[in-house]
């Protein structure tokens, strides 16, 4: 599934093919939203943004189409004048009358009236999105150590998507290798150093993700390994699906284990 960062470029795509012009066609699969068309077209897209790994298309009245790709769900780019060449189903079309931002397959799909944004129980229950709402490491800080989150483990937590909204399986073991956390670790077992670099960490992770499509690894040693002939799986990340392979730390060897039912990769030399 498309983690938080992912989403964040996905938006931006949105917002550049559709532009600040009138919508031409606003269309929707779902019978049950069908009656929206009429009053979303000829209306211009006031903001997209993301909410974790949902999506949140705000119209000039104030009317919002909330989806979430879920695991099939994905959004195509065209002309307005073709449709993608894809066995897909069409969930969704906008289009600007020069291009078209299409969402197919399996998804979740919401209208959601002015001023009921956050009465949705997704929107309701999902956490910091430090991508949509721009916090810096501070702001960060402060929202992990808020005492709902005290007593459990960060391997747990970080797949709480009411904890850091758009955090997935990759992101939550890029985060704490490069926290040097181990994934037992509690936020009230932090002292203020640890959480800062938490909360740095966090917020590199999940930019720089957003900035290089999923490569989390360091930009510089990306460089190095990519002239030196390496794959884009094998130079992608830190620790996260490197099993048994040598920490490009400290040379130690990463493990893999099971944390919330999904695999969680670490070193144990560097993570404490
Ligand atoms: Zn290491």
């Amino acid at each position: 599934m498309p983690e938080g960062p992912e989403m964040y470029r996905v938006a931006r795509r949105i917002s550049r093919t559709l532009g600040d012009a009138p919508l031409v066609e606003v269309w929707f699969a779902f019978d049950h939203l069908k009656g929206w068309s009429g009053r979303l077209e000829a209306q211009r897209l006031a903001t997209v943004r993301t909410l974790g790994k949902a999506l949140l298309l705000e119209f000039a009245d104030g009317v919002t189409i909330y989806t979430h790709n879920q695991l099939y769900g994905r959004w195509l780019f065209s002309p307005a004048d073709r449709r993608p060449d894809t066995g897909r189903q069409l969930r969704l079309a906008l289009s600007s009358g020069e291009r078209s931002a299409l969402l197919y397959s399996a998804s979740e799909i919401d209208v959601l009236a002015p001023g009921s944004v956050n009465e949705h129980p997704f929107i309701r229950r999902a956490g910091l999105d430090i991508l949509s709402s721009g916090a810096n490491v501070a702001e960060v800080a402060a929202w992990i150590s808020r005492p709902e989150f005290a007593r459990r483990q960060l391997g747990h937590l970080l797949l709480d998507q009411s904890f850091l909204a758009g955090v997935g399986n990759y992101l939550r073991s890029e985060i704490l290798f490069i926290a040097g956390l181990d994934p037992t670790r509690r936020p009230m077992d932090l002292v203020p150093t640890e959480q800062a670099k938490l909360a740095e960490a966090a917020r590199t992770m999940m930019w720089r993700s957003a900035e290089t499509g999923g490569i989390t690894n360091d930009p510089q040693r990306v460089r190095q390994l990519k002239a030196a002939g390496w794959r884009r799986r094998d130079y992608r990340h830190f620790v996260f699906s490197r099993e048994g392979q040598a920490c490009f730390l400290c040379n130690g060897e990463i493990t893999r284990q099971t944390v919330s039912g999904r695999r969680l990769y670490a070193c144990a030399r560097c993570q404490r």
